[in-house]
C-alpha cells in the first residue's frame, strides 16, 4: 500500500507531450526533488532537465539538436558511433560541461572524467554510478561479443531519491537482475546488438522498475515489450525515438 501511495505521489506523469523541446517527445517525472524531464532525441540519445541543470546522454548527429540547451553534464556509455560522436558532442558541450565516460571513450575525449564499472561520483546535482553493460552471448562471430564486459558503462543516475537506470547496450546480465529501487529504466532492445524485446521484458520483470521506457529499439517492436509486461504492475512508456 505504501508503495502504491508513493507511486501515486511521486510518479505522476505530467505529460508525454510533443511540447517544449521542439518536436521531440518527452516525459516528466514528479520527484521529491522537483520535476525531472526526459526528452527523447534519437535512438540512445536523450536529454534530462532537473533543477535548472541539463544532462545530455550519448549525443548523436542523427538527432536534431537545434534549439536544445547545452549540457551541464554529459554522459557517454560506449565507443560505438551511435553513442560516441565527436560532432554531436560539439553541439552540446560548453567549456565547463562535466563529461563522464568509460576509459575507452575518455582517452579520445580530452577533459573527460573516467568512470569505470562500479565507480560512483557526483556532478551537476546528480549522483552517478557506472554499471557494466555487455553481451552475454551475442556477437559478430563465434566466441566474440559486440560489447565486451568492462568496456562500456550503463548508469544509474540519482536525482534526490529518484533513480533512473540507463541500460546502455546490453543483454540481460546478472548485474541488471541485482538492480534495486529503480524508479525509471531506459531499456535497449535491438538485434543483433543487444537483446530482443522479450528478453528485455524478462530483465525488467526481474528488477522491477516502476516505469520502463524502451529506447535503442531500431528494428524491434517495443509493443512486444509492452505486451509482455501487461499486468506486471510495471508501467511501460513508449516514446517515439525515431521521429
Ligand atoms: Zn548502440
Amino acid at each position: 500500500m505504501l508503495n502504491v501511495m508513493k507511486s501515486a505521489v511521486f510518479l505522476l506523469f505530467i505529460g508525454a507531450a510533443l511540447a517544449a523541446s521542439g518536436a521531440h517527445p518527452s516525459v516528466e517525472f514528479s520527484t521529491k526533488a522537483g520535476p525531472l524531464k526526459l526528452t527523447a532525441i534519437r535512438h540512445a540519445s536523450f536529454m534530462l532537465e532537473a533543477g535548472g541543470k541539463v544532462v545530455h546522454v550519448d549525443p548523436w548527429s542523427q538527432g536534431d539538436y537545434s534549439g536544445l540547451p547545452k549540457a551541464d553534464l554529459l554522459l557517454i556509455t560506449d565507443s560505438h558511433p551511435d553513442h560516441f560522436d565527436l560532432k554531436a558532442i560539439d553541439l552540446v558541450r560548453r567549456p565547463d560541461t562535466i563529461v563522464i565516460a568509460p576509459p575507452v571513450v575518455a582517452e579520445k575525449l580530452p577533459g573527460a572524467r573516467i568512470l569505470r564499472n562500479g565507480d560512483s561520483t557526483n556532478a551537476a546535482g546528480f549522483q552517478i554510478e557506472a554499471l557494466p553493460m555487455y553481451n552475454v552471448k551475442r556477437g559478430p562471430a563465434e566466441g566474440q561479443v559486440y560489447h565486451a564486459k568492462g568496456r562500456g558503462n550503463g548508469y544509474v543516475l540519482a536525482w534526490g531519491a529518484f533513480r533512473l537506470y540507463i541500460a546502455g547496450d546490453t543483454e540481460f546480465t546478472p548485474e541488471m537482475r541485482a538492480l534495486k529501487n529503480i524508479d525509471a529504466a531506459l531499456i535497449c532492445m535491438n538485434l543483433p546488438y543487444t537483446m530482443p524485446p522479450e528478453e528485455a521484458a524478462e530483465a525488467v520483470k526481474a528488477f522491477r522498475p516502476k516505469v520502463a521506457i524502451p529506447y535503442h529499439y531500431r528494428g524491434s517492436d517495443p509493443g512486444v515489450f509492452e505486451k509482455a509486461l501487461a499486468g506486471s504492475g510495471i508501467e511501460v512508456r513508449i516514446l517515439d525515438w525515431y521521429h
